[in-house]
């Protein structure tokens, strides 16, 4: 799922709907300095993406993008698009919080900042910017849990030169140490902003349950500690790792001639050497599966009770297939008056509620996210309940509700292909999560899913699985509710006593 809403140095991620208690709260991007580095944490609501392309299907997509896999293993793509003479150049490697051990949380974020600093050509960061701006280029680059994406955004007659500065960039950093003890302090003061945000603990907490044992792996801005300490060898070993052309794509979008860029691409990146698959030199560990309910209760001085509930969803590499149906049933499930929004929102219980999962290769959450009031909590987390019952219940979504999520897709494809940043950015995303043909046949994968599709989905990931059920109010409502986290842990037999 992905959407996309990006204005020059805005969030490149769309955001679901969200309740705006936990929107607040779930990893906006905070830019920096020139407005470099989106960080987009793992928001479980947050992290969200509508539909590639807003629904293109393959056969129309076949139309406009054009591939071409270098001989070092490189994937080139490329959308053409002559409506302005600007075009984007976008790098995406299979990086991100996902690779990192506890002794690397927040590296890949950091390794992301050292991008835009000294390398073979350019001796200094101020180097760099000087010449973004002779390019007459805007650049920036963003980290989530399964990608590191670095984009310029120029006039289509720089693209030749954006080519080389980009590559210099991703293929022969210099890491100078004077540069990276300047820099962690940049990403120590983008970690205090993120921390003083309201909810920040509060979705960590509930990433750290919905994780147990591999917190680091979803874990985007990292652990204090280890950004503080760290050392151009930690940098140089993800590069050696995983900023290989194996594991990159580049993705050119916008004014250009795709046969063009191909040679292009050659001439710059071809001469950049294999390297060994990184996921088969160090395999990414199994996320544990969930073995018990758990909770979390945090308390911060805010009006609204937020609720956050998750289970581990699929895999795209694994259960491909549910992916598209997790999408579809979330779809329906937000759509106003459908049954879930008429009981739980249209009844007034509900402030706001969400569905949502966020795609990811490795294990990537199911959320439901809400907003209530704390007098009306327990008959909202009642109501709440008893739609999560009926999940498996092949009746509850109905064949028509299914037929109008896809109509509404239809409409939106019509804005499909129109800002060639967005394109890139989509793109890149689902390639690193997930790989080109998965993106290509998303819609039309979409579009096959039926009610059966949408049950095995609820059965497999959602009904009688362990889930994390997170609650976020003030100190005062928690009083007055009397909640506590063993309520949380058994929510099916819980009475229903109003406070
Ligand atoms: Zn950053």
């Amino acid at each position: 799922m992905s959407k996309q809403d990006q204005a020059s140095h805005k969030d490149p991620h769309p955001r679901h709907r969200m309740p705006a208690s936990i929107s607040r709260t779930s990893g906006r991007p905070r830019l920096l300095r020139w407005g470099l580095c989106a960080l987009l944490l793992a928001a479980p609501a947050s992290a969200v993406m509508v539909a590639p392309l807003q629904a293109q299907s393959r056969a129309e997509l076949d139309k406009v993008l054009r591939r071409k896999l270098l001989a070092n293993g490189m994937e080139v793509i490329v959308v053409e698009n002559h409506g302005v003479p600007i075009a984007t150049l976008e790098i995406n490697v299979r990086n991100g919080a996902f690779t990192q051990s506890p002794e690397y949380a927040g590296l890949a974020h950091m390794y992301e900042h050292m991008f835009f600093k000294a390398n073979k050509d350019l001796p200094d960061a101020e180097a760099f910017t000087e010449r973004a701006g002779e390019l007459g280029a805007v650049f920036n680059g963003t980290t989530q849990e399964e990608r590191v994406n670095y984009f310029l955004t120029l006039p289509a007659d720089s693209v030749v030169g954006g080519l080389k500065f980009l590559a210099s960039a991703l293929i022969n950093p210099s890491f100078r140490e004077d540069e990276l003890a300047a820099e962690k302090e940049v990403v120590l003061g983008e970690y205090d902003r993120n921390e003083a945000q309201p909810g920040f603990d509060f979705q960590q907490k509930a990433t750290a349950l919905l994780y147990p044992g591999q917190f680091s792996r979803k874990n985007t801005i990292g652990d204090r500690k280890v950004i503080a300490n760290v050392t151009p060898a930690q940098m140089r070993e993800i590069q050696r790792k995983y900023y290989v052309p194996n594991n990159s794509a580049l993705i050119v979008t916008g004014d250009v001639d795709p046969e063009k860029i191909f040679a292009m691409a050659e001439q710059i990146f071809g001469g950049w050497p294999k390297g060994a698959d990184p996921f088969v030199a160090d395999p990414i560990p199994a996320i544990p599966a969930l073995e018990s309910n758990k909770a979390q209760i945090s308390v911060e001085p805010i009006n609204a009770v937020a609720v956050l509930i998750q289970w581990q969803g699929p895999s795209v590499g694994k259960d491909p297939g549910a992916t598209f149906a997790a999408d579809v049933f979330s779809d329906v499930l937000n759509t106003p008056g459908s049954t879930f929004q008429k009981n739980l929102v249209d009844t007034g219980l509900w402030q706001g509620v969400g569905v949502n999962y966020y795609t990811l290769n490795h294990t990537g959450p199911i959320s439901i996210s809400g907003q209530t009031t704390p007098d009306k909590y327990r008959a909202a987390m009642a109501a709440l309940e008893r739609e999560i019952a009926k999940f498996t219940d092949p009746t509850y979504i109905t064949p028509r509700e299914i037929e109008a999520v896809k109509a509404q897709r239809a409409v939106s494809s019509a804005f499909g292909i129109e800002k060639a940043s967005e394109i890139a950015h989509t793109i890149g995303f689902w390639w690193s999560v997930a790989n080109l043909d998965y993106f290509m046949s998303y819609t039309d994968q979409m579009a096959q899913q039926r009610i059966t599709d949408l049950m095995r989905y609820t059965r497999t990931y959602i009904a009688g699985k362990p889930r994390v059920t997170n609650v976020l109010l003030s100190a005062e409502a928690r009083r007055a509710i009397g909640l506590t986290e063993s309520e949380l842990l058994t929510p099916t037999t819980r009475p229903v006593v109003r406070p």
